[in-house]
């Protein structure tokens, strides 16, 4: 954390004292949400999900923007308190514990802390990641977690520009997956947006299923949230969209 280079923005800012860096997050996490929820794949399902505020991405179109985009949202989240919740939820009935933001890798020494806090666990530990993370830091994401589930969001860095993510983005991502196939349980999740069936969903499905070792799960119900407005996303997808989704689906299944 004095010369941050978790992600690929490797900014070697010194977060140690104070929000430092592309990300402006300070070495400690804030927490937005601890809840069990119904939200994740039938396999984790119902999780205990802890939302960390604080992102690397500025997506126009973030479903919880602002909390997950400022890292100062939310309260003090120890380690042992954490723990101690997500504990007392797994023996109360959720399947799985998923750590999620905002981008919780930016936290990774947190993380690693909280795993092995957790361990042994009867339920999986599962992380969801917008993958723009180095591949030290992702080796560490590997061996921390036993599910991956990662967000492919954008067929081209055009795309990926012009909606707040940065570039190279696909080349990164696409790294990424390579290096997490095979290795722990990775869902690829893509959520298709209004407008960007063919730039951006059917390439990801495509390749995406070329690849082994890595699960398409193809998601189909975009808000326009936040500032998607502005971006040109302020709609549903269409009953289209919606037919070719369900149809990248199928093919994925
Ligand atoms: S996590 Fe990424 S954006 Fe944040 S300071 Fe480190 S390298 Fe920069």
């Amino acid at each position: 954390m004095k010369c941050c280079l978790l992600c690929e923005h490797r900014c070697a800012a010194d977060r140690t004292a104070g929000p430092a860096g592309r990300c402006h997050a300070g070495a400690f996490p804030r927490t937005f949400a601890a809840l069990t929820e119904y939200a994740e794949e039938d396999f984790l399902n119902p999780a205990f999900a802890v939302s960390l505020s604080g992102c690397n991405f500025r997506c126009a179109f973030c479903i919880t923007g602002r909390d997950s985009q400022d890292a100062s949202r939310g309260g003090a989240a120890d380690v042992a308190t954490v723990a101690a919740q997500a504990r007392a939820a797994v023996a109360a009935g959720a399947r799985s514990v998923v750590i999620l933001g905002g981008e919780p890798t930016i936290f990774l020494p947190w993380l690693e802390e909280l795993s092995a806090a957790l361990r042994p666990l009867p339920c999986p530990l599962a992380l969801k990641t917008n993958l723009w993370v180095t591949p030290e830091a992702l080796e560490r994401c590997l061996a921390a977690f036993d599910v991956i589930l990662a967000d492919f969001k954008f067929g081209t860095d055009a795309c990926a520009r012009r909606l707040g993510a940065p570039v190279p983005y696909g080349r990164i991502v696409r790294r990424n997956l390579r290096l997490c196939a095979g290795r722990r349980r990775t869902v690829v999740r893509h959520l298709v947006m209004p407008g960007h069936v063919a730039c951006c969903a059917r390439p990801v499905a495509r390749w995406v299923r070329r690849q082994p070792g890595l699960e398409l799960a193809i998601r189909d119900h975009f808000v326009p949230a936040w500032r998607a407005d502005r971006a040109g996303l302020g709609r549903t997808t269409t009953e289209a969209e919606s037919t070719a989704s369900a149809r990248l689906a199928g093919e994925s299944a």
